[in-house]
């Protein structure tokens, strides 16, 4: 299956409405074509019944230009205009999130990224102190898939504002754990995911939805949580029997 084909398919099952991870024109997913291009959802489209006539085909330069350049923050026409003129094939208006798919897809092993809104996590990203909840881990298999620890990142606008309070966030993330992050939490907003695969983007999704869903229910309960300790989490995390689960869930 070509990079489009996958990209579709990853568009509609994330658009599932037994999913709860994006309805309507909700969330917008993207894929690395090569070096100069890549393709993501135009702007307004429908995950659920998504089509490949529903994807721009865009170049990286302009769009890296706009979210590297924090000197200048054009207007919002002129950004418009910019994503607009850097489709390289006929398509929709590329999403406004177009600026974060392109940085994110230049980061190591990535060539798909997926952004939705699932509603457990909005539940618990809408919460007071939710920051402090995306660097602790309730059980073994969100560390496989979601991470050590989620990448946290304030509200912004959307567009040009949130794209530089990613880099920013992801770019500490690094530094802390020598590695990008799997899950980024994004304030009253949403999810993105990773991969090198569709199938591994979507497989954190999914996980980073139902540990969301756990967290809900074990606050409902009033009780004390038991969390697990950082070194359990640092165990997990490095132990290869880990590591190959992760590795055949990525190919699946
Ligand atoms: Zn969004």
């Amino acid at each position: 299956m070509d990079a489009l084909a996958e990209l579709v398919d990853l568009a509609r099952r994330l658009g599932e409405p037994s999913g709860a991870m994006a309805i309507l024109a909700e969330g917008n997913v993207s894929a690395r074509r090569d070096d100069r291009s890549f393709w993501v959802k135009g702007s307004g489209k429908v995950m659920e019944r998504a089509s490949a006539e529903d994807f721009s085909l865009v170049a990286y330069g302009p769009i890296l230009s706009l979210v590297e350049n924090r000197e200048h923050r054009p207007e919002d026409t002129a950004i418009r205009e910019a994503l607009n003129g850097a489709r390289v094939a006929p398509g929709p208006s590329p999403s406004t999130e177009t600026l974060m798919h392109a940085w994110l897809l230049g980061l190591e092993g990535v060539r798909f990224v997926a952004h939705t809104h699932p509603v457990s996590l909005l539940a618990l990203l809408s919460t007071e102190g939710s920051e402090a909840l995306a660097k602790q881990r309730l059980f073994p298999d969100e560390i496989v898939l979601c991470g050590p620890e989620s990448c946290w990142v304030p509200y912004r606008k959307p567009g040009l504002e949130l794209a530089w309070a990613i880099a920013d966030a992801v770019t500490h993330y690094h530094q802390r754990w020598r590695e990008r992050p799997k899950t980024i939490w994004l304030q009253n907003h949403g999810l993105i995911t990773m991969g090198e695969t569709a199938a591994e983007a979507e497989a954190a999704t999914r996980m980073a939805e139902k540990a969301a869903t756990v967290w809900c229910r074990a606050l409902a309960t009033g009780r004390s949580l038991r969390l697990l300790t950082e070194d359990d989490v640092r165990h997990i995390h490095t132990w290869p029997d880990e590591r190959v689960r992760a590795e055949m869930l990525r190919r699946t």
